[in-house]
């Protein structure tokens, strides 16, 4: 798991696996932990990194529900986890499908847990809204399109922007059922101001992002979802995500229309 620091008050580690982002957020006494690496040893590590750089975690923050998302529970299962209230709706809604999609990663690789992924009770944040850290505060803003819910998170004082499942150097675009290109769309068109401002984006998976590289991808994914709105299976990937995986997810979204 690699680590990084883009602010005093802000580190990010990124997972051997799906390059899933945890982003760690503190100010004064107080941090919290945003989003989750995958694999077990790299969620054992996080509480020592944690506490090296001086960041006390009081709460677990998720920006989709997404199962690779919502581990963080994992390394610190004393601090209780807030979410978008549409993030909420979804956790109730699907019962148990994030424990399904973990179980199922878990079993195709082999993975042993300590424990099974708890999940009950998270908090509703009002999306948009603010939430406090410490002397400061932490803005949420609505991020649909990828799934149905979601969030993202705008650091202030640190000019960070943790982005959830967008602007992604290593995946394009994946719209789940449920979401839509116009919620995307709209979704990236919030968040073009807000990486204008940005030092550094962290994407929901891939390395943290300058501002200019991310808004360089989201021109890109801006014209990735038009093109597809337009020709569906024929449109052009992004020059940099046309791998064979890449592919095989443009053929999904193609068929989601
Ligand atoms: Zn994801």
């Amino acid at each position: 798991m690699r680590a990084v620091g883009l602010h005093a008050d802000v580190v990010v580690a990124t997972s051997r696996v799906y390059q899933t982002t945890c982003t760690l957020v503190r100010s004064g006494s107080e941090a919290f932990c945003i989003d989750s690496p995958v694999l077990p040893d790299e969620l054992e590590i996080l509480p020592a990194l944690a506490e090296q750089a001086g960041f006390t975690i009081v709460g677990l923050l998720a920006t989709h529900a997404d199962w690779d998302h919502l581990l963080g529970g994992y390394a610190f299962p004393e601090a209780p986890l807030g979410c978008a209230d549409t993030t909420a709706a979804r956790l109730i809604n699907e019962p148990g499908a994030a424990q399904r999609e973990l179980r199922a990663f878990d079993e195709r690789f082999y993975v042993e847990r300590p424990r099974p992924l708890a999940l009950s009770g998270a908090q509703r944040l009002p999306v948009p809204g603010k939430v406090e850290v410490g002397d400061h505060e932490l803005e949420l803003q609505p991020a649909d399109g990828h799934t149905e819910d979601g969030m993202a998170v705008w650091v202030p004082w640190a000019r960070v922007l943790v982005c959830g499942d967008y602007l992604s150097p290593v995946e394009i675009p994946i719209l789940n059922p449920g979401s839509s290109i116009a919620a995307y769309l709209a979704t990236l068109a919030r968040l073009e101001s807000l990486v204008a401002q940005a030092d550094h984006v962290v994407p929901g998976h891939g390395a943290p992002l300058d501002g200019t590289r991310a808004a360089a991808i989201l021109r890109e994914d801006r014209a990735y979802l038009e093109d597809l709105r337009e020709r569906g299976a024929a449109a052009k990937l992004p020059l940099a995500r046309r791998t064979g995986e890449q592919r095989r997810i443009h053929a999904d979204n193609a068929s989601t229309l």
